[in-house]
């Protein structure tokens, strides 16, 4: 593979001989290449090469295969972390390494988690990344609202880098998307040193860092590649000098949207992309959201979808399900779920208040991973909002999957 940057800065990449159109994703999702050329705006157009590096790669990681040559000198710290992590021969080598800076920025999507995340460090300034539309691809997705999204960002009073890119037009199939997941913060990388970043806070709950909610469905993955500070993804941010850091990392979809709704940020929250004066309430994740907060309000669903609803066909599906332990919450925990388009799946789980209280609580070993200089607010902020889980909750995350 090998990477330039010009002006924009746009990235623009030709595959080797051994690259192929298809990659795996880290989450091992296979993709297929569209284009190969995008732009990242809103950031300045010199950074550390490092950070130019693992933008890159953010978005080029799927269809490389044995080495990648950049069209600048990266730090020796940084070839070593691609090749530990990838397998990858990366160069050239001869820049200094980037030190970490001082702040923490959050990746601000303005759904529940990434709220609750922002919620735990009042002082974090947010990098939201809009999608924006590829000179070159047609934009057959134009429910997509991204300018909402920005919007409610910009009036969250944060201070706020908004980074426009057509990244996600580099795939082909099904839809436009992140190459990685890590792509979100291509922009943030590249605003890494003028906004002095040491770390950069994601909205990733416990069901992601450690119930394996994609990858390992079903699995406690205590050395998740993406999200463990020790796997690869963990250790080659940090030898760009900003830290993967998430806040609510030991925490369920539950307590997220439990603190999103409590938040100075409520009127802001916003998972859904297709409304435009609020959620579109019809979609799976507006579905799937709902009962999530029906279940931490205490109430009955209150949804217009119905069993005959396309969305709705999911819960006639046998489990496993993404977000299956949300699901399990819910189901013990919403007043007459037994005739919502959930009924169905009350047939495969047998869960009670109690056999789902642990999505309650904190997972400790979370606040672990927090780097030592952000560590405290996050834990001071999870005794006062939150708590800690006790031995046997513990133990249900550790034997989740098993
Ligand atoms: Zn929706």
């Amino acid at each position: 593979m090998r990477v330039t940057w010009s002006a924009g800065p746009q990235l623009s990449f030709r595959l080797d001989p051994e690259d192929e159109i298809t990659g795996k994703a880290s989450d091992e999702h296979p993709i297929k290449l569209a284009i190969n050329s995008c732009t990242i705006g809103g950031v300045p157009e010199d950074a550390h090469p490092d950070l130019y590096a693992v933008a890159a790669w953010t978005v080029v990681a799927p269809w490389t295969r044995r080495r990648i040559t950049f069209d600048r000198a990266i730090s020796a710290e940084l070839a070593e972390a691609l090749h530990d992590g990838w397998g990858i021969e990366a160069g050239p080598v001869g820049a200094e390494r980037r030190r970490p800076g001082a702040r923490l920025a959050i990746s601000y999507s303005g759904g529940a988690d990434s709220v609750a995340a922002a919620t735990m460090y009042p002082q974090a300034p947010f990098v939201h990344f809009r999608r924006v539309n590829h000179p070159r691809v047609p934009n057959r997705w134009p429910h997509y609202r991204s300018d909402v999204l920005a919007e409610l960002a910009a009036r969250t009073g944060r201070e706020l880098s908004v980074v426009t890119s057509d990244l996600e037009y580099t795939l082909a199939e099904p839809r436009p998307g992140y190459p990685e997941h890590h792509a979100v913060a291509a922009g943030a990388l590249l605003l890494a040193d003028r906004l002095d970043l040491g770390g950069l806070g994601f909205g990733y709950e416990m069901g992601s860092r450690w119930l394996g909610g994609g990858r390992y469905l079903w699995r406690f993955t205590p050395d998740n590649p993406m999200w463990a500070p020790h796997g690869r993804w963990g250790r080659l941010f940090a030898a760009a000098g900003v830290h993967i850091v998430l806040p609510v990392g030991g925490v369920s979809e539950a307590v997220t949207m439990r603190l999103a709704l409590g938040s100075p940020l409520r009127e802001q929250v916003r998972w859904c992309l297709r409304g435009t004066g609020g959620p579109c309430r019809v979609c799976g994740k507006c579905l799937y959201k709902e009962l999530i907060q029906a279940a931490v309000e205490r109430r009955p669903l209150d949804t217009p979808v119905t069993r005959d609803s396309p969305v709705a066909r999911k819960w006639l599906k046998k489990p496993p399900y993404g977000g299956q332990e949300m699901i399990q919450y819910g189901l013990a925990r919403v007043p007459g779920i037994e005739d919502t388009v959930f009924g169905p799946v009350l047939d495969h789980f047998d869960v009670t208040e109690e056999s789902t209280s642990w999505l309650e609580h904190c997972y400790p070993p979370a606040l672990g991973e927090i780097p030592e200089r952000w560590r405290a607010e996050a834990a001071s902020f999870v005794e006062a909002n939150v708590g800690l889980m006790t031995e046997d909750e513990v133990r249900r995350v550790e034997t989740w999957g098993t």
